[in-house]
């Protein structure tokens, strides 16, 4: 049996293989125009892991993710329940910022998840995943309205290994920057998450 420290070894290990292999990667046209790809970073044995839509000016200049002003509010939400970003994994669905912030296209999404976020997960194993924005929570939960589905969480089948697999669909931090309105939705739906990780371990155990 491989102990603990070994199984984290190996862990980080195909983790930062897997980073190398992003910061190289030329599978889209995406990768022309970035300045850094921006694989994600965090806990490689995370509970949580936040997956948003992709990097933004900062996060392509420095090559982290979630550093500008939203990520900043990520920061402010994930004290208010007691955690710092090194105890989870924040990661997005693009590793390469998409020109002039448009919205990523599909098949720069289809490319990049099927090749790196799928393998991150795999690896990380969260307990939860928490989806920031819509184009996130379209991936993993399809066909719904963030609107009518934020701060619920859903247990859902993963497909390649028959296992359920935990999502909470959030509003993303940058939307509630410009429409002050969602700033409390967001808050409110964000401190649920204490509880649904203990509920999750109930369902284990
Ligand atoms: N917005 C995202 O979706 N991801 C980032 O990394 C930064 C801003």
């Amino acid at each position: 049996m491989v102990n603990g420290n070994k199984l984290l070894i190996l862990f980080m290990n195909s983790l930062e293989s897997l980073t190398k292999e992003i910061n190289q990667c030329q599978k889209c046209n995406l990768a022309e125009k970035r300045t850094n790809a921006v694989p994600g970073e965090g806990n490689p044995k995370a509970e949580i892991m936040f997956v948003g839509e992709g990097p933004g000016e900062q996060e392509d200049l420095q090559g982290r993710p979630f550093v500008g002003q939203a990520g900043k509010f990520l920061e402010e939400m994930l004290g208010m329940i007691g955690l710092k970003r090194e105890d989870v994994f924040i990661g997005n669905l693009v590793k390469c910022r998409p020109p002039d912030n448009r919205d990523p296209f599909p098949d720069e999404i289809d490319t990049c998840v099927k090749n790196y976020l799928k393998a991150q997960i795999k690896i990380i194993n969260p307990e939860l995943i928490v989806t920031l924005g819509r184009h996130a929570m379209e991936w993993f939960i399809p066909g719904k309205k963030i609107s009518q589905i934020h701060g619920q969480p859903k247990r859902l089948i993963k497909e390649e290994t028959g296992e359920k697999q935990m999502y909470l669909p959030l509003y993303h931090p940058a939307a509630a920057l410009y429409h002050g309105s969602l700033r409390e939705t967001l808050i409110k739906d964000f401190k649920k998450i204490p509880k649904i990780l203990e509920k999750i371990d109930q369902l284990n155990n």
